[in-house]
Order: structure tokens, then sequence, then C-alpha cells
């Protein structure tokens, strides 16, 4: 598991307990039997009860070394943002873990 990269199966939160979903915009790297999440992904808090609910993600990117211009990827160190409907700033994502190895037959 290079570098602990999410993948789709990550478990994300926003700060008011909503789980993030990452919905994949492209084919891309699998990593561990599921797809990698990238920053340029679209991202939904759908069970966010917050009295304003998140209603995206904007993920702080630092410079890819070395990446050769391929969409960032994002690992349990990066840093995302939630953001309401009208904007506005809620707080920053909760990376819960890295992705689980092989999950039972
Ligand atoms: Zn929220």
């Amino acid at each position: 598991m290079p570098g602990g990269l999410l993948t789709v199966q990550t478990v994300m939160t926003c700060p008011h307990g909503g789980i993030v979903v990452a919905i994949p915009t492209s084919p891309r790297v699998i990593m561990a039997g599921a797809p990698a999440v990238y920053a340029t992904d679209t991202f939904m808090v759908p069970d966010c009860r917050f009295a304003q609910p998140c209603t995206t993600v904007r993920w702080q990117v630092a410079s890819q070394t070395g990446s050769g211009g391929g969409a960032a990827t994002l690992t349990v160190d990066s840093v995302g943002f939630c953001y309401g409907a009208t904007g506005a700033l809620q707080g920053a994502v909760l990376i819960q873990a890295a992705q689980s190895t092989v999950s039972g037959t």
C-alpha cells in the first residue's frame, strides 16, 4: 500500500460525522481492489446533518514530485475542507484510516 493512498473504500467524514463519498470521474488506478481517489473527483456528504450541510470537499493538494502530470492522488496526509451550499467553509475532512487490506470472502 504505497504511501497510504486513499481509495473509494477509505472512510472519510466531515466535521459533523457525515460520510464523505468520493465519486470517481474517470477510470483510474486500482489500489488494493478499489479505485484510488483523486483530488479532482467529485465529493459529496449526503448524510451530513449539520444545519447547513456540507455539500462538497476541496483538497489542498501539495505539489506532486515526479507524478508526470497525472491527476493528484490523495493520501492519509492530504488535507481537505468541507464546504456548504453557500460556499462557506465548514471544517476539515477527517480521514479515519487507510484502506484495509483484503476483505473477507
Ligand atoms: Zn458536515
